[in-house]
Parts: C-alpha cells; structure tokens; sequence
C-alpha cells in the first residue's frame, strides 16, 4: 500500500477534492451564482491602471488598505461590529469551524443547505446535526429548537437566503434560532444582496452572532473576498487564526475599485432581480415545472426527468447544477443561476421543447 497515502488522516483520505466545473468557453453557464457581466470598458481599464500600482513586491496589510471603511459605508455595517477578511467567505466557514472544534464540540446547520459547512465539519473533526428544512423549503423551527436544545452546538451556519433552494426564511424564525442557539451563529449572506432583510444591522450586538459575507455572487467571485461581522470579543480570537497576508494586494485593490464603484453594480443586482421574476413565470408557465420562490440570484425548480432535463440543456451549452441525488428533498431538483436576459431567454427556449 501506498505509503504516503497511510499517512494522511483517515477521514480526508475518504473524501474527494471540490470539483470546479470545466467548461468549453461557448457555454452559458449558470452553474455558480456567478455575475454574467464585468465592468465596462473604460472602468476595466481604470481598474487596470489602479492595479499596475499595487506594490505587489510588498506584503498586503488588509487593515491599512482602505478596504475596510469602504465595506462599512456602502453596506451600512455597524461601528460595534469588526470586520475579518477572508478569501472568500470559505476561508472563513473553514476559519470559524477550526476555532470552535474543541473534542466533542458540534456544529448545526439546514438540510438541504451550503455544502461546505457539513465539509468543514468533518474537516476538524466536530459532529455535524443536520436538521431537514420542511417539504416546501422553508425552516422547521420546532425541529431546529429540539436539536439546539438536544446537542447544543458551539457552532450554527444558516445561509440567508438557503443555497441551493433560494428559499429565504421568516426573519422571526431565524431570530429566534439565534436566541436559542446556545453557541455561536453564523447567518450567512452569501445572496443578502439579493434579499431584503439583513442581519447585518445586528451584526456587532452579541458576542455570538457572526455576519458572513462576500462580493462573489455580485459581480467579483474571481476575487476572492469574504468578510466577517463580529463581535470585538469574537474577532480577537479568529484573528489569531487568520493566515498572515491571507489576502492579496490585487484583490484588495480590485475589491476597493469595486466598491467605489458600486453604482454599477446596484444596477446589476436591480437587473437581476427583474430578469429572475421574469425566468420565474416563464419557467412556471412550462408544464411539469415548479419553481420554488427565491430570495437570491437562482432559481431551484422541479421536474419530472431532472437528469434528462439536465443533460438536453447542456447538449444545447447550457450548464446549471442539478440537485437531484444530493439529498432526498431535493428529488427532481435542478438550480438555474439567473443570468443576462439574452443568458435567460436561451434557456426558456431550450426548456420549451424540453418541457411538453
Ligand atoms: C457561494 C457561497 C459561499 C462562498 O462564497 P465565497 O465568498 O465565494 O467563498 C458561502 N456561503 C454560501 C451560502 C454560498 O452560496
């Protein structure tokens, strides 16, 4: 037997590595959350020119970048609250379970739900309670307060709005889950852009609540750039486990030209809440289809052939993540980023014929 394989930690040994989806250029893909779109022209090469002086023969200091006073202004987050960057918010999904995961410590969070919590979980070795969200998506609140109350976990991930079902659950149900939750809880806002309802004004009031967030899902996934709200008393500890220079220069630089141009990407994320009601009704129209209502920049629907649908848009170069098979709720289920309107109407045409 190989032996370098014996030594690596049995349970990383079992898993296998995130596969990122390759796919020939001439594909609309609608698979990640991605934008469709990149600044205009003349801001790419003003960015360009911004980032020609980034001192990249020095190492980045995050703090004194100017990004983080940025975050605060154009997303209104609250001066109790600090700011912890990441790269992406999964560094620090990945930054908050290593901190928690004391011997027998557990971690919480909805099924179906963000894949890499339960990821994270087995990671670092915590105990994962996954509770089901109802048939229809939305969040079983008896059943999340029965496990809180049985396992008490250190740590709780609640995506609002969920990916991959777009659901967004009751505000009053989510705060009561942070109520209860006898540890810390991350709400995760991965799509709050989409939503309305933020956490984030809380973010900073209690030591336990954690706001996650990120610019992938409106406009900069290339960038790499989560941010944590938290509690002084929080962030004092998951500094201590950040990577030193855990960001870089460019991005940092890109991220802060992002924000002071944050104008155009409003108008993306308002061009995207048009085209998703309209890719709703017309998916809704078709028959056989159900779209379940959505709060972020995709849409989850069922039919009756997920695999065969699947297959025929992407005979027609049309790439989204089929969810069926990944969990028994999701049976049927296929994810559809919403894309530019031209993006949206290839694949309602493709569905027409699909769909009869
Ligand atoms: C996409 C996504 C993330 C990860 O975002 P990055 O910042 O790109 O790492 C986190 N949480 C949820 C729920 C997501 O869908």
């Amino acid at each position: 037997m190989n032996t370098i394989q014996n030594l690596v930690r049995e349970n990383i040994r079992k898993m296998s590595a995130y596969a990122v989806a390759d796919v020939p250029a001439s594909f609309i893909k609608l698979d990640a959350m991605e934008l469709p779109c990149r600044f205009p022209e003349s801001l790419r090469r003003e960015l360009a020119a911004e980032l020609a002086e980034a001192e990249i023969n020095r190492y980045p200091n995050a703090a004194a970048c100017g990004l983080q006073p940025l975050l605060r202004d154009v997303f209104g987050i609250p001066a109790a609250a600090r700011i912890v960057l990441g790269n992406g918010s999964d560094e620090l999904i990945q930054l908050l379970t290593l901190l928690l995961a004391k011997p027998g410590a557990k971690m919480l969070a909805l099924d179906p739900g963000f894949v890499m919590y339960r990821h994270n979980a087995a990671l670092f070795g915590m105990e994962y309670v996954g509770v089901p969200l109802n048939a229809d998506f939305t969040l079983n609140l008896p059943a999340v307060l029965a496990a809180l109350a049985e396992h008490r976990p250190a740590l709780v991930f609640l995506a609002y709005p969920n990916n991959p079902t777009g659901v967004g659950f009751a505000r009053e149900d989510v705060q009561a889950v942070i109520d209860a939750a006898p540890g810390v809880v991350v709400v995760d806002e991965a799509y709050g852009a989409f939503s309305g309802g933020s956490f984030l004004p809380q973010a900073g009031g209690m030591e336990k609540l954690v706001l996650l967030r990120t610019l992938s899902k409106t406009g900069f996934a290339g960038l790499r750039l989560g941010y944590a709200c938290c509690h002084p008393v929080l962030a004092d500890e998951l500094e201590k486990i950040v990577p030193p220079y855990n960001m870089n220069r460019l991005s940092l630089a890109a991220a802060a030209f992002a924000l002071r141009h944050y104008g155009w990407v409003a108008e993306q994320i308002d061009m995207l809440k048009q085209e998703r009601a309209r890719l709703a009704s017309a998916l809704a129209a078709l028959p056989g289809v159900c779209v379940f209502p959505s709060e972020a920049n995709f849409l989850t629907v069922r039919v009756a052939d997920a695999a065969f649908v699947f297959d025929k848009l992407k005979e027609n170069g049309i790439l989204i993540k089929k969810l069926h098979g990944t969990h028994p709720l999701l049976e049927g289920c296929l994810r559809f980023t919403v894309g530019s309107p031209e993006e949206n109407r290839r694949v309602c045409a493709v569905l027409q014929t699909v769909c009869r």
